[in-house]
């Protein structure tokens, strides 16, 4: 018997008849003996309509009442739950983040969870009811009604799951697990049985978009046991934990991601000399434009060329600010393409191989395609290519770190 805390995503709860396929599902859990303590999205797109009514109204409503409105998603389908739940004979109780006592910061629309009152939940578990809790909200120090971020369910789950130090934080969506990437560009991806934090928050933070970020850190941070599953479908999903034995045998490389999402400027024939790369990004990160890789080259003639890489939906807001500091600075001149794409190898088992570079180049290097950027770090390996080799380059490293299934490469 144990205590574990699940969590139903949008589309999990997106019609009253998957909210009684997830109440069959959690009565099931019920009669195998375990506590349950359950953590709901709104039903899928009920955020998004939210806020686009609120858009009809203005274009920046304040955050305090954005808060108050899109924190109504989440009431409706604990309600609802716990009716699907009560049909059935399993007793539950619907809560909110500020019935639960979720105390957060109160950075309205981006909140921050500090502390979790456990006692509410305890006493009805102690009755034998289930605890359906409203996710991506919580209420600050003042009774105002905050919420998590977009994705902030998982949040809610993985702090409900620290605060009741329970066996498990269950995260059932529409997909089946992690997998070694996306099952839609190559065929043969492959679910993964586990996978560490680290590597997790890499993929999550290099475009894997199973679980919130914030979510994979917290639930490292305190040492929560997480496991991602469908909510369709029976299996064990994903786990992800910490580094053991089991994970020494680990393949050099867990998966491979990748986003499109980024673009690349060149600011060529700067000076090359002290404070160049400050006046270089500063101007850029007081824009708030957030900068991801950035290569500098080796100088020739006291002068030097600058490479970085931004969000794609910053190209042009970052171009305009490096050729104002073009004629500043007098470099040559200022480049940029928008169509390159990211790729990334991840992995813990990179700590101890050597080679994995060499291997990655030369899979890429077998299919004709050009790196232009390369990032490393200790478990992750990123290189820019341009954005039409993107699937051709996912598929060759697929293979190329035997990534495959026994199945897939028979097919
Ligand atoms: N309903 C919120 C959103 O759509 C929170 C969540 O689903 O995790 O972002
Ligand atoms: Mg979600």
């Amino acid at each position: 018997m144990a205590l574990l805390v699940q969590k139903f995503g949008g589309t999990s709860v997106g019609s009253v008849e998957r909210i009684e396929a997830v109440a069959d599902r959690l009565c099931r859990s019920r009669n195998d003996g375990h506590d349950v303590v359950v953590v709901v999205s709104a039903m899928s797109g009920e955020t998004n309509r939210l806020i686009a009514l609120a858009n009809d109204i203005m274009e920046e409503p304040t955050p305090r009442e954005m808060d108050v409105l899109v924190s109504t998603g989440e009431q409706v389908t604990i309600a609802l739950l716990s009716m699907a739940l009560q049909k059935r004979g399993c007793e539950a109780r619907s809560y909110t983040g500020s019935q639960v006592r979720i105390l957060t910061d109160s950075a309205h629309t981006k909140a921050r969870i500090q502390d979790i009152d456990e006692r509410n939940m305890r006493g009805d578990l102690d009755k034998g009811r289930v605890v359906v809790v409203a996710g991506f909200q919580g209420v600050d120090e003042h009774g105002n009604i905050t919420t998590l971020g977009r994705g902030g369910s998982d949040t809610t789950a993985v702090a409900l799951a620290a605060a009741l130090k329970a066996d498990e934080c269950q995260i059932y969506t529409d997909v089946d697990g992690v997998y070694t990437t996306d099952p839609r560009v190559v065929d043969a991806a492959r679910r993964l049985d586990r996978i560490t934090f680290e590597e997790m928050l890499e993929m999550a933070s290099l475009g894997s978009k199973v679980l919130q970020i914030r979510a994979v850190e917290f639930a490292g941070k305190y040492n929560v046991p997480l496991r991602v599953l469908s909510s369709f479908k029976e299996g064990e999903g994903t786990l992800i934990t910490f580094e053991d034995e089991s994970t020494m045998e680990q393949p050099v490389v867990s998966g491979i991601a990748f986003n499109r999402d980024e673009a690349k400027l060149t600011i060529s024939g700067v000076p090359d000399t002290p404070g160049i790369a400050l006046r270089i990004l500063k101007p850029v990160s007081d824009a708030n434009i957030e900068v991801d890789m950035i290569v500098q080259n080796v100088g020739a003639d006291n002068h030097t060329d600058f490479t970085f890489t931004v969000h794609r939906n910053d190209f042009r807001r970052t171009r305009e600010i490096l050729d104002k500091l073009a004629s500043e600075l007098g470099a040559r001149e200022v480049a940029g393409d928008d169509r390159i794409a990211k790729v990334s190898i991840v992995g813990v088992g990179m700590r101890s191989h050597a080679g994995v570079a060499t291997r990655m180049f030369e899979a890429l290097s077998n299919e004709g395609i050009n790196i232009r950027m390369i990032s490393t770090s200790e478990i992750k390996i990123s290189v820019v290519i341009d954005e039409k080799y993107l699937e051709l380059a996912v598929r060759a490293l697929h293979s190329a770190f035997e990534l495959h299934t026994a199945e897939s490469e028979a097919r």
